[in-house]
């Protein structure tokens, strides 16, 4: 294996990844697949999935990953499980180093996702998925008529409590500043909504609840005064901002100034030839399971029809 050149190389296991290696694999690429430090991508911590098409009762977030996995996994996709910790894509063929391997490519598919910022407190750690999310859009509908804590004051943390709004009786922006940092539109319309209320100079100390019962409430911190206070909530969203997983690539493909990975318009053509990028890596905007399957799916005919025109395929 450490001289064999593969013809495709996908990087990430969350559904860019795999349905990359999917189509790939049908494609008889022979794709291998490096599966990453968290195998399965953001999903695994989620629990139910309603908004991906094709499931009309909803599944668990794992569950579905799984069935993502032994899908490809028919049609001959290999797979090398370890963290990718180098890429060098700066000379042919490309290598990645991971598990201490080093791989070599013809093409490389990067579909390394992001990670949503978390603050990083054991009950945090506990209650994600039962109570706790990072993300409004996957688990708002799970709190209609309950009340909801958004943590957060970026652009982020203003349309993820105006979209827990139409679910939620009420929402309130829990920020660690007494000023927003989101732009003055996305605050307006915060400040306009008549469910969405803000306590100021605060920082979560302790989400309160179990797996069983979910989160019945918060123990916040006043920054300014340390007064901890008790308050009752049904849901705690952390929209404190997301980081793409690209630092090991930079210097070598072009980024935006927070790192995600800028592609050709329409396309999935990164600044090197032979290098694509799917799903969230190259997305600050969507980050929808349907949308990296997606552009995962565009991942691999790109590299198919590249490696085709370049006589590699
Ligand atoms: P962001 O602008 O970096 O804001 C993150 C917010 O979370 C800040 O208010 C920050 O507080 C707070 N924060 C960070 N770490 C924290 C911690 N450990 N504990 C508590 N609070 C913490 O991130 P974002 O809101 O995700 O936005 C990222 C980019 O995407 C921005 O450029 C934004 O404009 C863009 N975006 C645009 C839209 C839209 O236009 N529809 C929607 C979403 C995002 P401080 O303010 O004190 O630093």
């Amino acid at each position: 294996m450490p001289d064999e050149i593969n013809k495709v190389v996908i990087l990430g296991s969350g559904p860019a990844g795999l349905t990359a290696a999917l189509y790939t694999a049908r494609a008889n690429l022979s794709p291998l697949l490096i599966e990453g430090n968290e195998p399965g991508g953001q999903l695994t911590i989620t629990t139910e999935v309603e908004n991906y098409p094709g499931f009309e009762h909803g599944v668990q977030g794992p569950e579905m990953m799984d069935v993502f996995r032994r899908q490809v996994t028919r049609f001959g996709t290999r797979f090398l499980t370890g963290e990718v910790t180098e890429a060098r894509l700066k000379k042919r063929p490309f290598e990645v180093v991971a598990d201490g391997k080093v791989v070599k490519a013809a093409s490389v598919i990067i579909s390394t996702g992001a990670s949503a910022k978390l603050l990083g407190i054991e009950s945090e750690k506990r209650l994600m998925g039962y109570g706790v999310s990072a993300c409004a859009t996957c688990d708002g509908a799970f709190f209609k008529e309950k009340e909801a804590l958004v943590i957060g004051g970026g652009d982020t943390a203003m349309e993820e409590a105006t979209f827990l709004t139409r679910f939620c009786t009420k929402v309130t922006i829990v920020h660690r500043r007494d000023a927003l940092r989101a732009s003055k539109i996305m605050q307006d319309r915060a400040h306009k909504n008549p469910k969405i209320a803000f306590i100021w100079d605060s920082a979560i100390e302790e989400i309160i609840g179990d797996p069983k019962q979910g989160v019945s409430g918060v123990k916040l911190k006043n920054l300014k005064t340390s007064k901890i206070t008790d308050m009752k909530t049904d849901a705690v969203f952390v929209a404190i901002g997301h980081r793409p997983n690209t630092a090991i690539f930079k210097g070598q493909l072009d980024m935006d100034e927070i790192g995600y990975l800028k592609v050709k318009s329409g396309s999935t053509y990164t600044s090197i030839e032979g290098v694509f990028a799917a799903g969230d890596v190259a997305d600050s905007i969507y980050r929808q399971a349907v949308t990296a399957a997606g552009t995962g799916c565009m991942a691999a005919i790109d590299a198919e029809r590249w490696l085709e025109a370049n006589h590699a395929g």
